[in-house]
């Protein structure tokens, strides 16, 4: 174990089995190596933005088995909310001080190819300065198999309505057997990859997600954070790792234990020391919970997501996110803890230091 301490601490690159092994050590000492390198980069400052979640339809043609927000899962209330639905929550939150708003969908075969893209290119007419940040890879997938469009098609297409930058979602654990048992038909790992690795080519950026805690092992979470690691040693176009924590309500998975506290501030702290080239680790604090996002600033993470203004996906499945947090408070929780609040864009630059 020391020898791969001395990497760390000589800021060399540790590999997968290493990085499996840091599991094996005290969860202070391995969150002190995580928040050396986290000061180091970002000192005390923890990033937020003010962003508005909307999620313009849970009917799904996929019926992945984590899922609690699609009707063709446990939920009773099916929806498609109209173009200018859309647009109205956007500008309401615009006013209501949103930088972005953070569009992901179901995958609903009745709306239309340009349901999707309409929305984009009018929030744009209607908000000049909006960041969108829309279409997870898996709805890029969707989209290209239902319409019969390369994922290059989709994603030219994504531009031209005025997307801006590309969520994290869909990847949930890139191993094969376990993707194939809790979502299986939805992108494969593979493509998940190819197709991020297109927006980075066209010199967009974009974040990636983890889920863990439900039937992946410590094994599957370093592979999956490995293969990021390699693309983004290509592309350089992921901004932010997010390691969403499994929300256990209504959904047909059967997961017998939880994941302790202990498991995911240790995936965190060892996120921050294997993916040494992503810059921000951000604690969503929708799936991991305010409290424990608030203890993660100290073991690695920076970024504390946003607002949110109001949630559906992972508040269908239990978490305390359907209402998002209010801003004062947000700030005051952050200062409270001894981080900095920095309000950032969607894409790290800073627009005010509390
Ligand atoms: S997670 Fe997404 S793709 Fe899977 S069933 Fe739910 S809404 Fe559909």
């Amino acid at each position: 174990m020391q020898a791969i301490i001395d990497k760390i601490k000589n800021k060399e690159r540790i590999n997968q089995e290493e990085a499996l092994k840091l599991y094996d050590l005290e969860l202070l000492e391995l969150g002190e190596l995580a928040d050396n390198i986290r000061k180091e980069k970002f000192g005390k400052k923890s990033y937020f933005n003010i962003n508005r979640h909307i999620n313009p339809t849970n009917i799904c043609k996929d019926t992945c088995k984590f899922c609690a927000y699609s009707a063709t899962r446990k939920n009773p209330n099916p929806y498609a909310m109209s173009s200018a639905e859309i647009v109205e929550i956007a500008k309401n939150a615009a006013r209501l001080g949103a930088k972005e708003v953070h569009i992901v969908s179901a995958h609903n075969k009745d709306v239309g190819l340009n349901w999707y893209l309409d929305s984009f290119s009018k929030i744009k007419e209607a908000i000049k300065d909006i960041h969108i940040k829309a279409l997870t890879a898996a709805e890029v997938n969707f989209l290209a198999t239902e319409y019969n469009l390369s994922f290059q098609e989709v994603i030219e297409l994504m531009i031209k309505s005025g997307v801006d930058s590309m969520p994290g979602g869909g990847a949930e654990i890139f191993d094969e057997k376990v993707r194939d048992k809790i979502c299986k038909g939805k992108v494969s790992s593979k493509d998940w990859l190819k197709i991020h690795e297109i927006w980075h080519s066209k010199g967009r950026q974009s974040n990636a997600t983890m889920l863990f805690g439900h039937i992946e092992s410590r094994a599957n979470r370093i592979d999956h954070m490995n293969r990021l690691r390699e693309l983004q040693d290509k592309t350089g176009g992921f901004n932010a790792f997010i390691p969403l924590v499994y929300q256990r309500e209504n959904n047909y998975l059967k997961v017998e234990k939880f994941l302790t506290a202990n498991e995911i501030l240790k995936t965190y702290a060892i996120a921050r020391i294997f993916l040494d080239n992503i810059p921000h680790i951000k604690a969503y604090w929708a799936t991991s919970t305010i409290n424990l996002a608030l203890i993660a600033q100290e073991f690695g993470c920076d970024d504390l997501d946003g607002t949110i203004q109001k949630e559906s996906i992972q508040s269908a499945a239990g978490a305390a996110s359907a209402n998002g947090i209010k801003l004062d408070e947000f700030i005051s929780l952050i200062k409270n803890s001894g981080f900095i609040p920095v309000q950032r864009d969607s894409l790290y630059n800073e627009l005010k230091i509390y």
